[in-house]
Order: C-alpha cells, then sequence, then structure tokens
C-alpha cells in the first residue's frame, strides 16, 4: 500500500479556520501548513463544510495534500463531545440538515449568553458580530474575542477560564444530537469517523468508554490520542480500547491560528493510519499534491 501512497507526509488531521472558530482563512491555513513543513492537512472546521472549496484552491496551489473533514458537535448530557469526520459527503442531505441545526441553535445560544453577560458587562451583540466571518459557525472563542476587543480581557483563554467557563454561571449548552447518532450520519454519508481528544479533563470519557462497542458498530474509524488536551492517563486508556476494539490512532494539532497555543504539526498521524482512513471513506476523495 505504501508503495503507491500518493499523499506527504507529516499529516495533521485537525485544524481550524475563520469558517469556525479559527483565525485564518482556509487558503492562509492551507499556507501556514505548507510553511510549517506539513504534507497533508485536513481542514475540520467545526459543523461546518464551508471552508472546503477555497481549502482545495489553495492546497493545489500550494503542494500540501488536504483531507477534507469537519469537527461535528455532539453532546452526552451537559458535556460536549466533538467527532472528527473525513471524506463525507458534503451534499449528504441528512449530515447538511443536521450541521444547519447545529449551527442555528450554536447562534441562539450564544446570543442568549451574550445578552446574560452584558448585564454584567460592557459587550453586546453587536460587537460578537464584528468578532465574525458571515456564516461562521458561531462560539464561545468569538464572544471571546468581543470580550478582548472591549478590554475585559486580555486572551481568550483568559475569556475561557472565567467569564466564559460554566462555573461563571453564563455559560448554556447548545442543541447538539448524541455521538452515536453522529456516527451513523457521517457514516451514511461515506465518511470516517474519529472522536476527537477523548480523554480531556472531563468526566464524558467514563461515558464514552461504556458506549464504545456501540459506536464501533455503527463505523467509528479511531480515536485521536495524540491531542495536547489528552491526559497521560487517559492516554493510556485509549490505547487500551483501540486495541480491544481494533481502532486507529490519530494525532493532530487542533489548530486555532492565533486563537490557541497549538501549532501546526505539534501532533501528528501515521501515514499507515491515514491510508486505511482513505480507504475506507466513499464520500469524498482528498485533493492530492501534484
Ligand atoms: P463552544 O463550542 O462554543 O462551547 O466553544 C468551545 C470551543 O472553544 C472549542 O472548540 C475550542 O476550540 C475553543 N476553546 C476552548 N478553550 C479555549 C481556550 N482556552 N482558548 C481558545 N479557544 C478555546
Ligand atoms: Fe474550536
Ligand atoms: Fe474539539
Ligand atoms: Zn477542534
Amino acid at each position: 500500500m505504501s508503495s503507491d501512497r500518493l499523499f506527504r507526509g507529516p499529516i495533521d488531521l485537525h485544524t481550524h479556520s475563520r469558517v469556525s472558530d479559527g483565525t485564518e482563512s482556509p487558503a492562509q491555513l492551507v499556507r501556514a501548513a505548507a510553511e510549517a513543513g506539513l504534507g497533508t492537512v485536513a481542514l475540520t472546521d467545526h459543523d461546518s463544510t464551508a471552508g472546503w472549496a477555497e481549502a482545495t484552491t489553495a492546497a493545489i496551489g500550494n503542494g500540501v495534500t488536504l483531507i477534507p473533514g469537519m469537527e461535528l458537535s455532539t453532546r452526552v448530557d451537559w458535556s460536549s463531545v466533538h467527532l472528527l469526520a473525513y471524506l463525507f459527503d458534503p451534499n449528504n442531505a441528512k449530515l447538511v440538515a443536521e450541521t444547519a441545526r447545529i449551527r442555528e441553535a450554536r447562534l441562539h445560544r450564544a446570543e442568549e449568553m451574550v445578552a446574560a453577560i452584558g448585564r454584567d458587562y460592557d459587550v453586546d451583540w453587536d460587537d460578537v458580530i464584528a468578532q465574525t466571518e458571515p456564516g461562521a459557525t458561531v462560539g464561545r472563542p468569538h464572544i471571546a474575542d468581543a470580550l478582548v476587543a472591549r478590554g475585559l480581557v486580555s486572551t481568550r483563554s483568559e475569556a475561557f477560564a472565567g467569564i466564559l467557563h460554566w462555573r461563571a454561571g453564563y455559560y448554556q449548552p447548545h442543541y447538539a444530537p448524541d455521538p452515536l447518532v453522529a456516527i451513523e450520519l457521517v457514516v451514511a454519508a461515506g465518511g470516517v469517523p474519529v472522536i476527537a481528544h477523548p480523554a480531556t479533563r472531563s468526566r464524558t470519557d467514563v461515558v464514552l468508554e461504556d458506549r464504545m462497542a456501540s459506536f464501533v458498530d455503527a463505523g467509528l474509524f479511531g480515536l485521536e490520542i495524540d491531542h495536547r488536551e489528552n491526559t497521560d492517563e487517559g492516554k493510556v486508556r485509549l490505547r487500551r480500547l483501540a486495541d480491544t476494539y481494533g481502532l486507529a490512532l490519530t494525532g493532530s494539532s487542533d489548530y486555532h491560528g492565533e486563537g490557541k497555543p497549538n501549532r501546526l504539526g505539534e501532533n501528528t498521524t501515521a501515514p499507515e493510519v491515514v491510508d486505511a482512513l482513505i480507504a475506507r471513506a466513499t464520500g469524498s476523495a482528498p485533493v492530492y499534491a501534484v
């Protein structure tokens, strides 16, 4: 297989542009990937494929292989669980409808959070609009940028540790499907699902472990193990789960431009894993660097 491999390494399978909560356009992101020495990059904006076309043109122009993807919001009780999805059909009607529903829910939730924050701080919805690309998937990072622009905090991270943290009392969850439903949607659209950063310091990993057999039956491909937010103990558990269920293990940066400290290529995925991922996909094809 490796002899006829068409893509190049190093491979980073998780990045965000201004189509969601990154700070660069898809073209700038692909250029940054080339400059960082990556051979292959996946664009995985939250709940949107709106950056695929621009990233495709940029990939061809910069000699980088692009794996089109998305990071789908899912939810278990009060905890959000992120599902990376690769190479699905971006026109699949059910997936298009579900992502539209999630983006709409995110928008209303952000408006409500900002209304609540605005009762205590000098910030309003126009401040958030000013920080958000038209049509982008809105999230707390855009509210954070508005708080920074107002001088109420100095960085996104400070906003997340303070005003945007659930402890501050302004946090609200938003509608998102159950992870199993999301896996089924991605697979039905010909895509390949991987659970993003499954072992961060939240309690959801326990829930996920209990449900792993059903996720695998539904077509889960892998677990994102090499990610800066997974704990060391969590990685041990993920390795065991991957052994038990025959799951692939991926690594990636979760780059958000200047929105997070994560740097392109700080974690990477083995070429053999990407070979298997591409072989599994039927919804769309990578854009190969030539
Ligand atoms: P939301 O999905 O709207 O609740 O916001 C969560 C998103 O915020 C995640 O997808 C992260 O990319 C981003 N995020 C979380 N913590 C931070 C942080 N400390 N600095 C910047 N972005 C963050
Ligand atoms: Fe994000
Ligand atoms: Fe995520
Ligand atoms: Zn992400």
